[in-house]
């Protein structure tokens, strides 16, 4: 069931989103060669404790850290570790959220680790522009298929592949909820979008084929052919006019 967001429960879910910003835009100056996925992670934590929020990752399903920390071949849910240290042209994903007052927020990026290939750099560019070829779509009255559609076609023009097994999904007063959101699809089916749907889509893409595993952790799915990934996400509104993007500070970050 997909439940619709009142007024005021939307602007609850963009305070719990504007410290997820803010941390996505910070990020940047914080990854350095050198340092290790926990420390990322440590650095969320206390960012997120400091604005008096709590972590929407921790604990959930058993997931141990407050970010999700995905290097290279990981695709999702990399279990931040000491022994995990970045390398210079490694890229790096960070999945993160917040719950205030009982709302959740959800976004990701991607991020280089000091100088890195330009194919690399492309499938970064890539993933972000998809989730923007989706956000087109974001309409009232459009079918979920639509934005699917829009994603894959971008990524697969682009000669990539989309991870088919994990997908975006609905968000508000759990961190996970109706519809789920795939990055792939046909257009003119699914849900019709209607204002007040709250929507966390997240583009998984890689550089060869899409099939993953998930390692003996039971939580880091990395690519079968360990082909590089990135991701792009962020929490949105479908309103009565424009898609409102809760995650994302002005302009693209
Ligand atoms: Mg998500």
């Amino acid at each position: 069931m997909i439940v619709l967001k009142s007024k005021d429960e939307i602007e609850t879910m963009a305070k719990a989103a504007s410290v997820t910003a803010q941390m996505l835009v910070e990020l940047p100056e914080v990854i350095v060669p050198g340092m290790s996925t926990r420390d990322i992670d440590e650095w969320v934590e206390h960012y997120i404790r400091k604005h008096g929020m709590k972590p929407a990752f921790k604990g959930y399903g058993g997931f141990p850290a407050c970010a999700c920390v995905s290097v290279n071949e990981e695709v999702v849910h990399g279990i931040p570790s000491k022994r995990r240290i970045l390398r210079e042209g490694d890229i790096v994903s960070v999945d993160l959220g917040t719950i205030y007052e009982g709302y959740y927020s959800d976004a990701a990026r991607t991020y280089p680790v000091g100088k890195i290939s330009d194919e690399h750099a492309r499938l970064i560019r890539v993933a972000e522009e998809s989730f923007f070829e989706g956000l087109k779509y974001c309409r009232k009255g459009n079918r979920l298929g639509d934005v699917s559609h829009a994603i894959q076609q971008h990524v697969e023009a682009a000669g990539f592949g989309v991870i088919r097994d994990y997908v975006g999904h609905g968000v508000g007063r759990n961190l996970h909820e109706d519809p789920q959101v795939p990055n792939y699809g046909k257009a003119g089916h699914g849900p019709v979008l209607t204002p007040g749907m709250t929507l966390a889509i997240e583009p998984m893409i890689c550089t060869g084929n899409y099939d993953v595993r998930v390692l003996s952790n039971d939580w880091t799915a990395v690519t079968v052919d360990g082909s590089w990934a990135a991701h792009y996400e962020n929490t949105l509104v479908i309103t009565e006019d424009e898609p409102r993007l809760l995650t994302l500070l002005d302009g693209r970050q």
